[in-house]
Formats: structure tokens, sequence, C-alpha cells
């Protein structure tokens, strides 16, 4: 293994950018080649690919988004496109690839794996929503960027005692609802996890202002349905002044915390490591701390799940 490549895919999350310097530079420390493969797929079957150098990754590792860029491809999803890949990497010798991304991402390097080129894929995305594995790369940073938000709007919601809705990010997962709504310490978490109680919520609120609480908070994850509709439906059961705020695009930006930091290069020396050992289909992570390597087959056939006891605490102290 002299040549291998690194490239992000699908949506970008803070600490993409510190698991690339990872990547190269472990190659590099291991004196190998290395390549980056702009715009994730696309730029793959484009032949967008760029010799790297120790330099080439300076200054980045506290910057949130992807030096590489990242972008959707459905092209890639055929196996034409796949091979149209593996053919580009031939004309650069490159015999190793590691992929940065979410399950979509991850799926597209088992498929070039399956073809002959060895990928290991690096879960980073804010949805932690990859099964086997602690957390992914990026999802810490959403986390505070969250709570961050949440604290902000509590001192409004305080001021004029009123009743928040926080529509947050997750697609299909419920954690950064759930760990924000632990973390800021919101009346109610809304997770597609679990069973939607609205009577549940409405008691809560209720309960809440009866002892004199001056504001009301309740978390709703993306994947549950939409914010405002949730927002209407509190207001016209309780006739509470409701408000909405749908966080958006912000959860994804920003410099990486230092525990994203940490994972991302932590991640990306390993996927190098198995690379350089022969390894292939494989997904790097933490498992209770500890650095594994695991088949993306299994991984991903595995349904991400909820850490109920996380859960059943939050729900324990917002009453
Ligand atoms: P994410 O990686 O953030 O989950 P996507 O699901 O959009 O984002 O996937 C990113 C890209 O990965 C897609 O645009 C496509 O090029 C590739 N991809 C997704 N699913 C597959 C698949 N089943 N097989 C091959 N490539 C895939």
């Amino acid at each position: 293994m002299k040549r291998i490549g690194v490239l992000t895919s699908g949506g970008d999350a803070p600490g993409m950018n510190a698991a690339i310097r990872a990547v190269v530079r472990k190659a590099i420390f291991h004196g190998m080649e290395i390549y980056g493969v702009f715009y994730g797929y696309q730029g793959l079957m484009n032949g967008n690919i760029k010799k790297m150098e120790v330099g080439s990754v300076g200054d980045i590792i506290h910057r949130g988004g992807t030096s590489l860029y990242s972008a959707r491809c459905d092209e890639f999803k055929t196996i034409e496109g796949q091979k149209k890949a593996i053919e580009e990497l031939k004309k650069y010798d490159i015999n190793g690839l590691v992929v940065i991304g979410g399950d979509g991402s991850l799926r597209g390097a088992k498929s070039l794996s399956d073809l002959g080129l060895p990928c290991i894929g690096v879960p980073a995305t804010i949805d932690n929503d990859i099964a086997g594995i602690d957390f992914t790369i990026g999802f810490d940073t959403a986390l505070n960027t969250v709570i961050e938000a949440i604290d902000k709007i509590r001192d409004t919601a305080t001021s004029h005692e009123r009743t928040f809705v926080i529509e947050v990010m997750g697609r299909n997962a419920g954690d950064l609802a759930m760990y924000a709504g632990l973390a800021a310490g919101a009346e109610s978490i809304i997770i597609p996890e679990r069973k939607d109680d609205f009577d549940s919520v409405v008691h809560r609120l209720k309960r809440g202002l009866e002892r004199g609480k001056k504001h009301s908070i309740i978390i709703l994850a993306e994947g549950v349905g939409e914010g405002v509709q949730y927002g209407k439906k509190i207001e016209e059961e309780t006739s509470y002044e409701t408000r909405v705020t749908v966080l958006g695009h912000i959860q994804r930006g920003g410099s990486p915390t230092a525990q994203d930091r940490v994972l991302a290069s932590r991640l990306g020396a390993k996927a190098v490591d198995l690379l350089k050992n022969g390894e292939a289909g494989k997904i790097v992570g933490l498992q209770n701390n500890q650095l594994i390597a695991q088949d993306i087959d299994e991984l991903l056939a595995n349904k991400h799940r909820l850490n109920k006891d996380v859960y059943q605490l939050s729900q324990e102290l917002s009453i």
C-alpha cells in the first residue's frame, strides 16, 4: 500500500477537517503518498484528485466544513459510476481510499471495497445515527451549538413567560434532541424513537406553569415533524402563547469542539493504519471509548439505537 486517497462526502460535519489532517499526516508518517479527492464521489468520478503534502492540511484543524468540499452524487450509486471512480484511481496508482462521511457515504465505501478497491470508512455526521459506535464526528460540536442556542432562547422564554418549541436536526435519529434536552434542561423531548404522547407534553407544561415556572422549552427532533405545526397544536390545545424556533443549518457549521477534534484525529489515523495493514470494507469508531474497526456491512445492517438510560434520565429530571 504505497498510495492512498481521502475524500469527504454527503452532509458536512465539524471535525471533518481534523480527520482529513490526520489521514494525510499519518499516511506521510508511514511513508505513503496521499491524494485528496475533491467534491466527494462526484469529484472522484471526474478525476478531481491532487497530491497532498504535510502543509496541505495546515491551519484546518479548527475549521468547520470540509476543505476537500463535499457533494451528493446519484451516478455513483450505479455500478457504472463506481467502476468509473476506480478507473480514475488507477490512473494515479491509488490502491486504497479513506471515506469520511455519513451512512450513505459509508455504503459507497463498501461498494468500492467489493469491487476490489480497499476502503475504510470514517463516520462523520452531526446526526450520530451510525450503529455500534459511541459518537460520530461532528455530533459533539452540533450538540454544543444547540445548547448555546437553547440557553439564549431560555432567556427570552423566561422574560416573557412563554412556551418555546425548538426544532433540532438529526434526520431519523433523536440523539441530538435527546442529549440537548438533557444538557439544557428542557421540559419535554420529542424524538422519533419514542411515541410522542402529546397529552403528557401538555401535562408537563401545565404542571410546570402551576408550580410557578416562567418558561417551558420543548425540544422537537426533525424526524418527528415540523416545529411550526407542533407549536400551533400546543397553542390550540393549551392557549399558552407559543413560539417556534427552527435552528436549521447553524447546527452543521462552526469550529469543532476539542472532543470532535480528538475523535477525528484518532479515527483518521486509525483508518490509515488499517489500509496499511491490508484491511478493507471496515468502519473505524470508538466503542466504550476503545478504538475499533468493524465490517461496514454488519454495521450498516444494524439500526442505531438510542441510549435508553440517557432518555430515561432526561425524563426523570424534567419533572
Ligand atoms: P451521508 O453520507 O451524509 O449519509 P448521503 O446519504 O447523501 O449522505 O450519501 C452521500 C453520497 O454517498 C451519495 O450522494 C452517493 O454518491 C453515495 N452513496 C449513498 N448511498 C450509496 C449506496 N447505497 N451505494 C453507493 N454509494 C452510495
